[in-house]
């Protein structure tokens, strides 16, 4: 039922830095779903037939906003170095079958779920199967369940042989199978293109593989021309300098996980000119790469080339994450949930990581995850911060993440475009959990 709330004594945190904390307050949220009024308790008139929702003591901010997920795993660890000949039975003997489907596209909707209620109102995926994402999207959108804001991309666009390929991409290799692969996405409904321009540690068979380049920068700048003058954004997954170099050149909007940076690649994500707002943002995955980066084989079962391309991918990618800090490049934040370790319900690891790594604060690592994510994907009209209009997308928290960023990880309450989950109830996967609370005393 859509209803009206008035949230009395609010501790707001707005998701913009400089604003800081007001005490006090009370919040309506309208029954069309948006943020409706903030004021002193005195100075609002709270409508007879809203619900009142004291939350003395506790925090609200904006709902935060992962913007690189998969919807099709759920972070347990799976084996990282499954043979091509395996992967290519369980396709299509499993995954690509009716029944196969449907399975799938129950896990992707259980995954959003738990993203929603770990406080997660806002999910970008960037590189699905079977445009299930696009399914889920539009029943949401329909109101047949409350579920995440949801952006998708459907299939990554890849070149022959390249990452994700050939289950998860749709490959091309000239600018002009590269154009029609984006038109075949956005004929299938998605809301982003997602490329990827070099290799990738999951499927790389050899040390290094990675970051090889295998898009062209001819290809980049054709997929980013036909999706811009649309007005879709094109992501790229990228894993070194000279893949970066590439993807900027072709006028990408976002560097997935990113490498180090030399003066023209500063330059380009500052102001790049092919890019949709004229600059390129960073979306660092720092969580994907670091327990396979870091632990021992003997946890993490992965096999020695992916723990070496995992460390080599980990370490350019940190330099990057430190040089866009310094540099003042526009940085989102992502957890590339559902690759081994990384959940949908911690998105405060990659906050506590990013902390412990450069000397970005509390505050400022929540304007990014709320208030910057939702500039870079278009949507800071719509939700990312704590105003009058924007979208009733908020946590409520039993304490201060300023004082502490776990204290996201333990919402009291979610609110999603004004329907609010009094409850919430996150499935945790014990494993995952006790190692990464572990992984910075055990890393060599
Ligand atoms: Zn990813």
């Amino acid at each position: 039922m859509k209803t009206g709330y008035a949230f009395k004594n609010c501790n707001i945190i707005y998701g913009e830095a400089e604003k800081g904390i007001d005490q006090g307050l009370t919040m309506l949220t309208g029954p069309d779903g948006l943020i409706q009024e903030i004021g002193k308790a005195g100075d609002v008139a709270v409508p007879s037939y809203y619900q009142t929702i004291d939350v003395a003591g506790k925090y609200i901010m904006p709902g935060l906003i992962n913007a690189h997920v998969h919807l099709f795993a759920d972070g347990k660890p799976f084996a990282l170095s499954a043979s091509e000949g395996l992967l290519n039975f369980a396709f299509h003997h499993i995954l690509d079958t009716s029944l196969g489907r449907r399975i799938l596209k129950k896990r992707m909707k259980k995954n959003a779920l738990t993203a929603l209620h770990a406080g997660v109102t806002t999910m970008r995926s960037v590189g699905e199967f079977f445009y299930n994402d696009v399914q889920l999207r539009d029943e949401i959108q329909a109101g047949q369940f409350v579920g995440p804001n949801l952006l998708v991309s459907g299939y990554f666009l890849s070149v022959t042989g390249g990452h994700g390929a050939p289950y998860l991409a749709l490959t091309g290799d000239s600018p002009w199978e590269a154009r029609k692969n984006v038109r075949i996405n956005v004929k299938n409904g998605v809301d982003l293109i997602k490329i990827c321009v070099t290799g990738g540690v999951t499927d790389a068979k050899m040390v290094g593989e990675a970051g090889r380049l295998q898009m062209t920068e001819e290809e980049v700048a054709a997929v980013c021309d036909e999706a811009h003058k649309i007005g879709i954004r094109v992501a790229a997954h990228v894993e070194s300098t000279e893949g970066v170099r590439i993807a900027l050149r072709g006028g990408v909007d976002t560097i997935e996980h990113g490498a180090e940076m030399d003066e023209e690649i500063i330059h380009l994500y500052k102001n790049n000119p092919k890019a949709l707002q004229g600059y390129t943002a960073l979306i660092p995955t720092l969580q994907a790469a670091y327990p396979t980066a870091r632990l021992d084989v003997s946890l993490t079962k992965a096999s020695a080339t992916v723990k070496e391309n995992s460390r080599l991918v980990y370490d350019s990618m940190l330099k990057g994450l430190q040089q866009a800090v310094e540099h003042g490049v526009k940085i989102g934040v992502g957890t590339d949930a559902a690759m081994s370790y990384v959940t949908h319900y911690d998105l405060w690891r990659e906050l506590d990581h990013m902390m412990r790594r450069t000397k970005l604060n509390a505050s400022q690592v929540i304007e990014m995850v709320t208030k910057v994510n939702a500039e870079i994907l278009g949507m800071d009209h719509l939700t990312g911060s704590i105003e009058i209009g924007k979208y009733a997308d908020l946590i409520v928290m039993e304490r201060n993440p300023l004082e502490d960023i776990q204290a996201l990880s333990d919402a009291a309450m979610v609110m999603v475009r004004g329907r609010l989950i009094t409850a919430p109830s996150v499935t945790r996967i014990q494993e995952v959990d006790e190692l990464l609370d572990r992984v910075w005393s055990i890393q060599e």
